[in-house]
Parts: C-alpha cells; structure tokens; sequence
C-alpha cells in the first residue's frame, strides 16, 4: 500500500506509534506491552490493577514493536518522503516522554552505523538519490535548514550561517547539499550544536523541539515550471508531565512552555482532522514556525514513542491518549 494511495481514502495525518526495545539494565519482563495487531492495535495493561480494569486498546494506522529496525521503519515512509520531489509539504513529528526513543527514529543513536541511520538520514539519502535519477528531466536544488524552539523562541544558529546557499528560502540558515556526505557533515554538526547549546543553557536538549527542514525545488526542464516541496522533521521536546508542584524557576518556565507548546501542536492536528474551519496555529511558537507545513495539502504523519517499561505506564498512556486524539 502507497502512502499516497492511503491518503486519498484517509486526509493528510497519519499516527504511527513506535515502542522501543527495553535496554539493557531494564528489567526484561516489566513491559506494560499487552499484545500488538496486524492492523495498529496496541493493548497496553496496567500492572497495578488486575483483569479487565488494567487493560487499554488503541488503535493507530500502525504500530510498530521493539523489533522493528529503522529500515523497516524508513520504508514504509519512503513515499511519503519522496512526494516531497513532487511539491507537497510533509511535516513528520516525534512525540513521547524522554527516553522513549524519539531521537532514535527521527536521528539514529550517537555515532550511528548505517543501519542505525534514522528518518532524517535515510530520507535526505533517498531524495538525493531519486532527484538525481530524475536528472534527465527535473532539475532537483535541496537546501537543508536546522531550527531548535526553547521556550517559545527559535535559534538559527545549529549551524553556521557562513554557509549560506543561494535557494530561494529567505533565511540565514540555509545550507545547499547535493549529496549524502554533505548532510552527514550537516547532521553531526548540527547535533553538536544542539548538545553545546543545551549544556550552555543549563538545560537538556530534550527540553526543546529540534526542526530539520529540507527545501526542494525542481525545474521542470521541458515544461519550464518549477515546484515547491518541503520535509519537516521534528524531534519534539520530552512530553513528560512534570509535577507543578516539584518545579520552580527555570524548570518551571521551560515545562510551561513545553506543556503549552505540545498542546497547542495537538489541538492543531485534531483541528485539521476534523476540517475544521479555524486552525489555531497563532497559539505556539512551533505551529507558527510550521503553519504553511500543516493544513492544506500538506501531509502530516507522527510517531507516537512508547518506552515499554512499566515504571512509564502512566506516562506511556497519556502519549498514547494525546495520540488517538490526533488520529
Ligand atoms: P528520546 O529522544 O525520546 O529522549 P532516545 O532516542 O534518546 O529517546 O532513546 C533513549 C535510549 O533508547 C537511547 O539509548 C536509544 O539509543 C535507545 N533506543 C531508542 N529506541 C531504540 C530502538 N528502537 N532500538 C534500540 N535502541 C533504542
Ligand atoms: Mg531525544
């Protein structure tokens, strides 16, 4: 099944949920994991309440297990990916708590082998790879772009703005690529940034959403004409629920703006899912910076992020319940 098949039956957004494998250290059989079906079920239970009462069904367009690898993953997004080649905006999020693997799919782990790679990889390998086999015909320039939102306000610099490509994006921060090395180079640095700036500000970078922006442009060399696409990935901030009560200061303001933010991003989608005629995007920095990403005909698609240990459990079913909403 194409993702652009499934679409035209379902509108543009589309939730996935992805559980990670426990790690090492963590104990093997503690797992809130029920059972996993064919067609996005997940039944997740709650260890401290017996028989039926412990037990939740969810239902998303698929869901993903602990021994799901990224290439599994990367390919069942791949046409979504490239039908940014084609113009269309597509916007692929990252929620969960932090620890539940967000990073991992949207990045890779640190240093990441080849197999390891994430979406962003993947994805700006497979464009190149594809623009490139298209070459005869369209003239394909890619430009990435790296944005961080901390506390309601947004950074340019992940990378130095020295580099500046000529595309017609109106920003700073944008970079030309024209192959997979370029963007490794990009990524590294970028994540480095992310890191130094986090430790620069005394927090840590799962306190702030990460956007990677790939802007394609392609000239129709016969017909002349040129067309806009757009990849978002976003790597949001840690959705946990901080007691109100534990946090002062800092830690407070940056929970706030977390807790507001991450609202804001789900009344968003559920306000295109359900066609509404009034999408309130004014309401965050990050459905700001993404507005004319979303809605229309754009394509929306998030993972949901679930960290299997039962010590998550209440966790786990609020990103769960955040994520049927949207769906
Ligand atoms: P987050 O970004 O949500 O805070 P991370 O992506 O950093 O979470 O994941 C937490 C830990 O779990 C990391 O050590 C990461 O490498 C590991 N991890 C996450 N998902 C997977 C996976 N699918 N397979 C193997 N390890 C994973
Ligand atoms: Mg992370």
């Amino acid at each position: 099944k194409l993702y652009n098949e499934v679409q035209e039956l379902k509108g543009n957004i589309r939730v996935y949920c992805r559980i990670r494998p426990l790690l090492s250290g963590e104990d093997k059989k503690s797992t809130v994991i029920d059972n996993i079906g064919e067609n996005g079920e997940l039944g997740i239970v709650n260890p401290s309440k017996q028989g039926k009462d412990g037990q939740k069904m969810f239902k998303f367009d698929r869901v993903f297990g602990p021994a799901a690898t990224q290439e599994e993953v990367f390919s069942d997004i791949q046409p979504l990916v490239r039908s940014v080649l084609d113009g269309y905006n597509v916007c692929i999020f990252a929620y969960g708590q932090t620890g539940s693997g967000k990073t991992y799919t949207m990045s890779g782990p640190d240093s990441p082998s080849k197999e390891e790679w994430g979406v962003n990889y993947r994805a700006l390998n497979d464009l190149f790879h594809i623009s490139r086999s298209r070459r005869s015909t369209v003239e394909y320039e890619v430009g990435v772009q790296m944005i961080e939102i901390y506390n309601e306000q947004l950074t340019h610099g992940i990378v130095s703005r020295s580099q500046a490509s000529g595309l017609a994006i109106p920003d700073a921060s944008m970079h030309s690529v024209d192959s997979t090395s370029d963007v490794l180079k990009l990524m590294q640095i970028g994540q480095a940034n992310r890191a130094i700036s986090a430790t620069a500000l005394n927090q840590s970078s799962s306190r702030s959403h990460s956007v990677v922006t790939v802007h394609v442009r392609g000239s129709d060399l016969k017909a002349g004409t040129t067309l806009f696409g757009s990849l978002h990935l976003i790597d949001l901030a840690g959705s946990e629920r901080v007691e109100r009560s534990e946090v002062t200061g800092d830690r407070l303001k940056e929970t706030q703006h977390i807790n507001k933010s991450l609202s804001a991003l789900g009344d968003v989608i559920f306000a295109l899912s359900q066609k509404s005629v009034h999408i309130p995007y004014r309401n965050s920095k990050l459905t700001q910076v993404l507005q004319s990403s979303l809605g229309g005909h754009a394509k929306t698609l998030m993972f949901v992020q679930i960290n299997p240990d039962v010590k998550s459990y209440s966790e786990s079913l609020s990103a769960l319940k955040f994520a049927e909403r949207v769906s």
